[in-house]
């Protein structure tokens, strides 16, 4: 049987589905066929509420009704082989799809981290699979003792929505000197990690796990400087890989993080394939080298990207700015681009300003939140990076930054920001935390000159 599409996109996850939505909507007389190879698609970035916040596996799934709305046809299966010269697919059910153009979706698994003792029983990645993950609701339940090794976003989001449904004691066991330290300056870390202990949760920086002990199940876990605790179950989110099989039948070159190697077309070296996604390679927007960033934002945008690209010469991607949220304790951190550590890995120097006011006018109005900008520039004003915290508002401030960034823009020209405010959505004109973040930047710059 054949399943033959103008394009095929094959992965279900959300630069999958922003690549086939893309796609029709751009190019409307393709027929557009996507291939997953799981039965329902977990939103990915909701996993972690499927623990506390929703209690609930089913309320965190992709509705398959948005493909249909935009006419895109659905095909559950797995595609085992590629053959680009005939642009055929072969599935592991025997049938075959013939395509003109092909977007490669395959995502990411966790990363199989060499600790001894990782194949006991209760010791659980975090996967994106949603038979594991309910898997590990029915383990959370009758345990006393968690352990999850990972202090990035996936590791500390799961610790505070695990936290939600159970009294077990929860650690988290993260071998750098700070949770999320890819993300944020020490500031914002530290702030995590106090808001984690104030709700209970054991956050071991510096503690690199050395083995998960046990008969049959995990008992314990050993750290590398010799202590020992108690853990009935293991939650591994130490990161993630991409998953590129298909391409490895393709020998397609692969960078040093294992994405496939793509131009800022998102076009592979394969005619009329591209990859969009977690299982493609990233580089810096900032400096154009290799990256190791996996956000669905990204895998998104690099989808939109490819559907501009498919059938004629369209914008380019200048690479992944990397725009990121996540919520401890009920309080939004957000950052974006580049923090004072990255920047000076990259040797380039920089100056911060910091701004803090409330997030509506005044204070007092209901949903007002405390909220904090920090802004990360070059000497020259040249807007870098930048870290929001406070309520919901934090995320979508990001975004702003986030914009900002890629449009080239000054802490001068954010100081010039015009912007509409109002007393219960906003906040004030007067303390608008971005605008007066950048104007506090200025004074510095003139200090610096
Ligand atoms: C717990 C958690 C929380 C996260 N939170 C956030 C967040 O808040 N914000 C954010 O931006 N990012 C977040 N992320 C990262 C985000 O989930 C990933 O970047 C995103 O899922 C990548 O999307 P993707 O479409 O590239 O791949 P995936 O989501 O991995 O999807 C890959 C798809 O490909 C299919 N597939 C693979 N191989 C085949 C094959 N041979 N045949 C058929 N189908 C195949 C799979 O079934 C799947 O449908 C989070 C990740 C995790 C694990």
């Amino acid at each position: 049987m054949s399943h033959n599409a103008d394009v095929i996109v094959i992965g279900g996850g959300p630069a999958g589905l922003t690549a086939a939505i893309s796609t029709r909507r751009l190019h409307p007389n393709k027929k557009v066929l996507l291939i997953r190879d799981v039965e329902t698609s977990l939103i990915p970035c909701g996993i972690p509420y499927m623990y506390g916040t929703f209690n609930s596996i089913e309320k965190n799934i992709i509705p398959d009704k948005v493909l249909e709305m935009n006419d895109v046809r659905l095909l559950i299966g797995h595609v085992d082989d590629i053959d680009h010269e005939g642009q055929i697919l072969s599935l592991s059910d025997g049938s075959s799809c013939a395509y003109e153009k092909l977007i490669l979706a395959t995502g990411s698994k966790p990363f199989n981290v060499p600790i001894p003792g990782r194949d006991l029983d209760n010791v659980i990645f975090v996967t994106k699979d949603k038979d594991e993950l309910s898997k590990l609701r029915s383990s959370i339940e009758a345990t006393k003792d968690i352990v999850i090794i990972g202090g990035g976003f996936i590791g500390v989001e799961m610790a505070d929505e695990i936290n939600k449904m159970t009294d077990a004691n929860i650690t988290i066991a993260e071998m750098f000197p700070r949770l999320l330290i890819n993300a944020f300056d020490e500031t914002e870390s530290k702030e995590i990690e106090e808001i984690l202990a104030k709700s209970g949760i054991t956050v071991r920086t510096g503690s690199k796990v050395w083995k998960i002990k046990g008969e049959g199940a995990v008992e314990s876990i050993k750290f590398a400087k010799g202590d020992v605790i108690p853990a009935d179950l293991v939650i591994i989110g130490a990161g993630m890989v991409p998953e590129t099989s298909l391409a490895e039948k393709l020998k397609m070159p692969k960078n040093l993080f294992g994405g496939i190697l793509v131009d800022d077309h998102q076009k592979t070296l394969a005619p009329n394939i591209f990859a969009v996604g977690d299982c493609c390679a990233k580089i810096s927007y900032f400096d154009g080298e290799q990256a190791n960033i996996m956000l669905a934002s990204v895998g998104a945008y690099e989808a939109r990207v490819a559907a501009m690209n498919l059938y004629s010469e369209g914008p380019i991607n200048p690479g992944a700015i990397g725009a990121f949220s996540t919520i401890v304790g009920g309080k939004v951190y957000s950052s974006v681009g580049l923090t004072q550590a990255n920047a000076m890995n990259m040797e380039i120097p920089t100056l911060s300003s910091e701004f803090k006011d409330s997030d509506r006018h005044p204070s007092a109005m209901p949903g007002a939140n405390p909220t904090k900008v920090r802004l990360v520039f070059q000497d020259d004003g040249l807007l870098l990076g930048g870290m929001v915290s406070g309520g919901t508002s934090a995320g979508e401030a990001i975004n702003v930054l986030a914009s900002c960034i890629q449009a080239g823009r000054t802490i001068q020209q954010i100081a010039m920001m015009q912007v509409g405010t109002h007393p219960a959505v906003t906040a004030s004109p007067v303390t608008y935390p971005i605008i007066n973040a950048a104007q506090i930047g200025l004074t510095k710059l003139d200090a610096c000159v």
